[in-house]
Order: C-alpha cells, then structure tokens, then sequence
C-alpha cells in the first residue's frame, strides 16, 4: 500500500496529472517516462528499500532510534560544546520555515532579510577577531581552516611548500588539513609552539587559540617570526574566548578561522555549524565562500547584496578560490542572531561564567596535587594524571558526563555555558579531588581591552518581545518556499515537509557531540547505516558515506577516491579530469583541489557531450586520463542518448567516471548511475532528499562509490591514517539526516519513483506550455525534457534589449522566485518546477511567464520606451509605486499588481533593483553605521 504521505510529498493530484499528461500528448506517466528516459540506462525492477509508512508512524520509528542515542553532559571540548540555543531563535529561525526554506540570496531584493542577518554575522566575526572582512560561512572549522591553508598558499610571496602547523591544534582539523594539503603538494609540518621553533621556511603558519589542550599562549613574537619569512599567520580562534582575549588581528594574524557552533546552534553529531573565515584588510578579493556586501537600489537606497561573485566557482572554475557552493547559511543566521540576542555584555558574561569553571576546576585539581599542562587557559584544562585517564574518564562517564581522555595519562575538561557547579563537583569527585578555590588564570596579560559588537543591532534586540519582531521584519523581506514556489534549475527546490524536520531538535539528536563514546550513540550509528544503504539501493552503488557537508566536498571525496584508486595501481600520473563545458562550476574547480587538471570536452548544438570531441580529448590523454566528470541527466536538463556509450570509451582508455547526482531528482527509482556505467557520484540530500536549503545551507553531499572504490572512502577525522577525512566530523552534518531518512522511510520504492515521475512530467508541462512564448533551448530524442527546463531568452535580448535580469526581476513583481539565470548557457532561465509543486501553482507561473511575454511584446512594438518600462524598472516597491510623483508610460497597478496577482496577499520586495558593480568598487562587508542609511 502507498503510503498517505505521497500524496502530501507530490503536488498533482491524478486528475491535475491527467490534465498535464494531454497538455503534453501522452496518455500515462508510465507512457512518458518510457518515452524520455534512454532505455540504455532504465533500471526496471523494484528499489529493494522499506515500504513507505505514514508521518506519524515515521515519527514513530524516529522516536525509537533517537531513544537509542544517550544524553549526557559533553565536557569533551575539541570545538564542539554544549550551548543553549535560546527559544525564541530555535523556534522562529531553526524550525521556521520563512529562514530555512529560503535558497541562497542570489536574487539578491527577495533575500534582504537573511542578507541583512548575514551581514550581522560578518560584523560578529570581524568585531570578534579584530579584523576587516569576513565571509558569511564555512562548512565547519576544519574545512575553514584548510581553506585557510590555500589562501595562505595563493597569497604568500614564500616559494616554500612547507605549511607549518602547531602541534596543539584540534585532531580533526589536522586530518583534514593533511587530506586537503596532500594532493596539492603541500608539506603539513608540525611545530611545537612552546618551544617556538619554525621551519627554515615556509608559506603559511597555523595557529590555535586557545590551544586544543586549552593552553592561551602568546602568539605575537611567532606571528612576527612568520612574517619575517613572508609567511601568512592563520589562527584558528574561539569566538567566545575572545570576548575575554586579545584578538588574532591585534597580534597581526592575517587570517582567522574556526566555528561559531558554540553560539547557540545545537550538537548535532558533528553539525551542520557555520565555520567562519576573516581576513586583514588586502586579501578579500582572495576569500573563499559568500560574501555580504552592502550596495544601493535604483532608488539610490542601501541594499545589501553578495559581493565580489567574480571570484567564485560559478565564474571562475578551475580558477575559484576554492570549490565551496552550499554553504552554512541557516547556522550562521542563528549564530549572528545569539550575538543580537545576546549582545556584547551578555556574551561577555557567558565567557566569564565558562572560564570560572575552568578556574575551579583548575583551581581545585592542583589542590588536590594533579598538576595542568597550562596555567593560562580560557575554558578547557588539561590534567596530568599518569595512568589513570581512563579510569578518571569512566568514573565521570559513570556520572553522565563525559571528559576527553588525551592519552593514558593526560584528561581534558572543557566547561561551557550549560556547565553547573553540579558538573564541576562530579568531574573533580572522579579526580578524587573536592571544590577548592579557584585558580588565578595565567592568560591574564592577553585579556582584551578592546571593544566589540558596538554597533546598534547588538545594543537592541534584548528583550524577547523585540528579538521576534527583529526576526519577523527580516523573514518578512524573505521570499522562501512558504510563499510560493522557487523554480530553480538544478537546485530542485521541493517540499521539506514538516514531519521531516521534526527529529532535528529533539534532544536526543540535536545534543550528542561527535566525539561521544560510541556506547552513546547507537542510534545514530543505526540511522547513519541504514540511511547509506537506502541511498546505495537507489543510486545502484556499493557503498556510500555522508560524510562530505556539502555537494562541492562530496566531488572532492568522490575525486580523491579516484585519485587514491589509480595511486594504489601504480597509476599516480593519471590526473587529467575531462568536465563538459556545461559542468556546474564546483566540478573543476574540485578537480583542482583534487590534484587534477581540468580538460574542457566541448558540447554540441544540441547540449550533449560532443562524442568527436571527447574521443580526441581522450586520445590526447589516454596515458594521463584520470577521470571525467559528467552530470546526469546533462545540466541541460535533459537524458542524454549517449551516457553509456560515454563510459565505456572513458573506461576504455582507464579513466573512472565521475556522475554529478546533483540531478537525482530525475532518475530516483528509474535509473541507477552506478548500475549504467559510472564508479562515484556525490548526491544532494539538499536538493533530492529534502534537507531545506536553509537560505544557503545547510546541505550534505554523500559521496556514493562501486566497490573498487569502497576503500578510498572518507575516513574517521580522529584517525589519523592513510584514509583521509573531508570534514571535522565522522558523519558530517549528522544532525540534519533524519529527514532524508525520514523522507525515503515515508515515500517507500514506489513512493519515490511517483516523485521522480511527476518532476519530469511537471517540467514537461512547463516546456510543453511556455514553447510558443519562449524558445525551450535543449530536448531529448522526443522532444521532452528531463526535471527541467531551459528558456532561451536570447533571440527576445536581441530583439528587444529586454534581459534575462529584467525577466527575474519582473517575476518578483508577479510573487515569484526566478528560476536559474545564466546556468548552464548565459541569457536563458532553467526552470525546476519539482514535483511539489500542484498544478495551480504551476499554472499561475506559466501565466505569469505569458504576462511578461506579453509586456515584452509591448517593448517590442515600441508602446514602451526600452529605459523605461514595467521590465526594466522591475521590482517595484511598495514605496515605489505609491510615491507622490509617478512619471512612468505605465500605470501603478500596472507596476504593483500585474495580471494574476492576488491585491490581498502580494509579496512586496524591500527593495528595488540592486546594482552589484557599485557595491563591489565600494566594499562594505559589516554593518553600516545608522547614520549610512539616511541620506
Ligand atoms: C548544487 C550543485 C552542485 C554543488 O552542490 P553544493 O551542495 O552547493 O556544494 C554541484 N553540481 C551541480 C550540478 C549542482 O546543481
């Protein structure tokens, strides 16, 4: 029996399927399916996955894992540590759809609210670190650290590989360090900063603040050290640990990186948490990652917008400063909002409450004769206990709370701000020690004495009555999934379905630290095991590992397994990836990051993979060839013949194939990648499976392998082995898999083939209903399409002056998201209508798309000057339209309620149209002064 929940999941009911299935000449959706999917690669038999049960049995079966997780208190430290993440902010922004149904703010007069939060979160890193730019998330600490690493490298004047690391840094970072530094060439040398000696050269240093035994060291004379070198200093800092102390940019760090987990954003197994990365003033335009910046609107009012999008992936490719897409938006937003909510003297005080429990516990353990390995520390101390650390770290554990135990003879503590006095008592009884006196810290003469978080927005939002309405007014800027749909081409913008998102802040999920004892995490291992298999069965692979947090670090663990793949055959000169010249940006520049270099195959006129080209590209290389990366169904949207035909020829010359999943979407349960011809894909649970995109992140990118690769695999971050792990945490962004676990529990086999068929007959009857107004760019052998569609609006460009830019924006006037611009082919819109959405919806968007056709005619024939028309003026505020003056060829409602928008629930955006070029030669990357907004 089909589960009640897919018929909640897909949009159309069968009538509404009926109507679009004559709209596109076919009688059944089987009939459809058969006609557009090659049957070269059709996979006809059953997914071998579970029966799909109801929301509440879901729930059910969720609540029974979850009970096999144990709560205790983590005093284990390592950058993850128990937070309280205020009501206000986990109900109105983590479980808040209006925050994390949102897609990344490149639509940039719909997005002004998380923009704005955003913002806020770069001034928190910047105030914080002392210094001038920050960028709007990293995927983890350990991943901003590595990128700090490569900064360092395209920075340095230093001829040297050597890049040298301080001994006292976080396990997990250094895994990750090592796995990222390898394929590039990078030597990761280990320095003892105590004793303070350095390589004879090197391009980078690497620092961590406080250390991970909790030393507070002094650090300027090894930065000064470093700089003699022409080295770049990153210090891996604690955000509330500088409340108390100096901050890296006032010792002349060039870069700082880490988490703000710790600002109220839960556990969760290892994540998601927004990493953070700042820089001196001199290296922005080489930051990795999203940037805020603040712009104007045509009316000349500040906006804020991403800045500097030139440096990216997206533009830049193999060139792109680094490979990062998805980023950690939600997490950021609530860690900026803990900031506002928190303010500088609430902060502060939490800082001074975790350090007076690391002083008693310090205090009172060398009382009772066991020395520290450091007398100046922030919240973490490291006690010397020869022999006896495991049966210290039992005995706590016995109590519920959990130490980290270093070696035999060194156990770790670290306080936080759910830390009691309860807690300390337990921890010093496991000692045998008792409460005495607090310590007298020894990092006294780093303390700061310069201030932070002065700007209003951290003096204001205080009290909770005016925290929820900062909240509301900004996710009232916001167009997100709960106001209409978001069509987005290969981001697959589909439900997130509340019963979904349930688990993620229950307890029992959301508080278990990464490196809890295993005997405490059962249920996680459980749903991590049996989560990998489901997405095995439905990608046909042997052996998957959700370890990568993102799509972009999937194509890194996928390529580097390929890459140890042809090493342990002897084959290391094998390094040349072949990628399509409409491959998504992420895909070289991963290559790269790889140790690949990229090789572009053309495409031909209809948007397949050119086979003449790809032969010759091929023959060039054969001895060299590594791999090719190709996504599927092609960015174009559409089932390529070819596909098989392509893997054996790569195969032939003993390349591996890479399959991009971020268009899963379109095969799940009718095709299966790793049974067609391909060795690794990456998926996105983001897109296919559900995780909302949370307005930017959160996401996670299994990497899925056949067996030949299985080895090559991610490995654990705290082993410090040959396998090398891609992110700080085992299974990544554990905390966010329930609900791709419940999404594939709810929808069952058949459950999950009704969606992927629906997508394709929705994008289908988009083509099928928009042709005649607008070209349909790329179709397979039956004139269908795939999931999506690509509109070429460049013969209406030519004809009219009327842009791609102009369409998107005026869709927002008719309350929709635009599609994706300009990917994969600039000047066309690709539109994924998903299976989500139901047929009124998609109906109102074609309508719309018609609409504006039909003002573009009117361009067209000259009744409105090309510089001023409802197009070119688009969007239009609420302000705008109601000003005294309107000297506009158009009228008001014509302006403010075009055709088919409801005059009692219309989106207004904040504001209008935001010109990018100025706010990138003027760049402002932290909130403005009050006084900047009012001229
Ligand atoms: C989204 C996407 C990616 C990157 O995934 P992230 O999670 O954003 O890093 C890669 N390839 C394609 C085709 C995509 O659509």
């Amino acid at each position: 029996m089909t589960s009640p929940f897919v018929s909640r999941h897909i949009g159309p009911d069968a009538d509404e399927q009926t109507t679009m299935l004559k709209a596109i000449g076919y009688g059944s959706v089987e009939q459809l399916m058969d006609a557009a999917i090659p049957e070269s690669i059709r996979f006809h038999g059953d997914l071998d996955l579970p029966a799909g049960i109801s929301e509440e049995q879901t729930i059910a079966e969720l609540r029974s894992i979850a009970d096999r997780n144990v709560l205790a208190t983590p005093m284990i430290g390592l950058g993850y540590y128990n937070t309280v993440t205020p009501a206000v902010i986990k109900r109105n922004v983590l479980e808040n759809p209006a925050w994390y149904t949102a897609y990344t703010p490149y639509q940039p007069e719909i997005s002004q609210g998380r923009l704005e939060a955003l913002l806020n979160f770069q001034t928190m890193v910047t105030d914080l670190t002392g210094l001038t730019t920050a960028n709007a998330s990293m995927l983890d600490e350990a991943t901003a650290v590595a990128e700090a690493m490569t900064l360092a490298r395209r920075s340095s004047k230093s001829k040297s590989n050597v890049y040298a690391v301080d001994a006292d840094t976080f396990p997990q970072t250094l895994s990750v360090l090592r796995t990222r530094a390898e394929p590039l060439g990078i030597d990761v040398v280990l320095v003892d900063v105590e004793g303070g000696e350095l390589p004879e050269e090197f391009f980078g240093l690497h620092l961590q603040y406080p250390g991970a035994s909790g030393a507070v060291r002094d650090h300027a004379a090894l930065v000064e050290a470093a700089h003699a070198k022409g080295a770049l200093v990153t210090v891996a800092a604690d955000l509330l640990a500088l409340t108390l102390l100096r901050a890296p940019g006032e010792i002349g760090a060039d870069i700082a990186a880490g988490t703000t987990q710790r600002f109220g954003v839960p556990l969760g197994f290892g994540g998601p948490h927004a990493g953070y990365l700042a820089v001196r003033a001199g290296l922005e335009r080489s930051l990795p990652g999203r940037l805020v910046g603040v712009s104007k609107d045509a009316d000349g009012d500040q906006a804020y917008r991403l800045a500097l999008q030139t440096r990216e992936q997206h533009i830049r490719r193999e060139k792109a400063t680094s490979n990062i897409c998805t980023a950690q938006v939600l997490l950021a937003v609530m860690a900026s909002m803990y900031a506002v909510y928190h303010g500088p003297a609430g902060l502060r005080g939490i800082a001074k409450r975790v350090h007076g429990h690391a002083l008693t516990l310090a205090g009172s353990l060398t009382a009772a004769g066991i020395p520290l390995t450091s007398g100046a520390f922030f919240d973490t101390v490291t006690a010397v206990v020869p022999g006896r650390a495991a049966e210290i770290v039992e005995a706590a554990a016995a109590d519920g709370v959990d130490l980290l135990q270093v070696d035999a003879d060194r156990v770790s503590i670290s306080a936080d701000e759910t830390t009691t006095d309860a807690h300390v008592a337990t921890v010093l009884a496991a000692f045998g020690a008792g409460v005495s006196a607090p310590a007298e810290c020894g990092a006294r003469p780093l303390a700061r004495t310069s201030d932070y978080l002065t700007h209003p927005v951290f003096n204001t939002h205080h009290s909770e009555t005016s925290m929820l309405r900062y909240l509301r007014k900004l996710s009232d800027r916001d167009y997100a999934l709960d106001r209409g749909m978001i069509p987005l081409g290969s981001c697959t913008m589909k439900l997130n379905a509340t019963t979904e998102m349930e688990a993620v802040t229950w307890p029992e999920f959301a508080n278990i630290h990464p490196f809890a004892p295993s005997s405490q995490t059962e249920g996680y291992e459980h749903l991590v095991a049996q989560l990998e298999a489901w997405l095995a069965e439905i990608t046909g692979y042997d052996a998957v590992s959700v370890q990568p947090n993102a799509g972009s670090q999937g194509e890194l663990a996928g390529l580097l397994a390929i890459r140890g793949y042809h090493r342990s055959r002897g084959e290391a000169h094998r390094d040349v990836c072949l990628i399509p010249s409409s491959a998504h940006g992420t895909n070289a520049a991963s290559a790269v990051m790889a140790g690949m270099r990229v090789v572009v195959v053309a495409c031909d006129a209809d948007g397949n993979v050119d086979l003449t080209d790809l032969d010759a590209k091929i023959a060039k290389h054969r001895d060299q060839l590594s791999a090719i990366m190709v996504t599927y169904p092609s960015t174009h949207g559409v089932y390529e013949q070819s596909i098989a035909d392509l893997c054996a020829k790569v195969h032939e010359a003993g390349g591996q194939v890479y399959v991009d999943g971020a268009n899963l979407n379109a095969l799940v349960g009718y095709a299966r990648p790793g049974k067609f011809g391909a060795d690794v894909s990456h998926l996105n649970l983001h897109k296919t499976f559900c995780i909302p995109h949370g307005g930017g992140g959160p996401g996670v990118g299994p990497v899925a392998v056949g067996a030949h690769l299985a080895e090559f695999l991610p490995g654990d971050p705290l082993q410090q082995g040959d396998h090398h792990a891609v992110s700080a945490a085992a299974h990544g962004s554990a905390g966010i898999l329930p609900i791709s676990w419940a999404y594939i529990r709810m929808m069952g086999p058949d459950g999950l083939a009704a969606a992927t068929a629906s997508a394709v007959l929705a994008a289908n009857y988009v083509a099928a209903r928009l042709r005649e107004h607008y070209p349909v760019l790329y179709a397979g052998e039956n004139g269908l399409v795939a999931h999506e569609c690509i509109l070429d609006l460049r013969p209406i460009t030519k004809a009219t002056g009327v842009s791609v830019d102009d369409v998107a924006k005026r869709l927002i006037d008719y309350g929709f998201h635009a599609p994706t611009m300009s990917f994969p082919v600039a000047g066309t819109l690709m539109v994924e209508p998903t299976e989500s959405e139901d047929l009124a919806e998609l109906d109102r968007f074609i309508a719309a798309m018609i609409a504006i056709k039909g003002e573009i005619d009117k361009v067209a024939a000259g009744e409105w000057p090309a510089g001023d028309n409802p197009l070119a003026n688009a969007p239009h505020t609420a302000s705008s339209v109601t000003a005294d003056e309107w000297t506009h060829p158009y009228s008001r409602s014509v302006a403010g309620f075009p055709e088919g928008v409801d005059r009692t629930a219309k989106y207004w955006p904040p504001v209008r149209r935001i010109d990018g070029a100025f706010g990138d030669r003027n760049l402002v990357c932290s909130c403005p002064s009050p006084e900047a907004f009012e001229d």
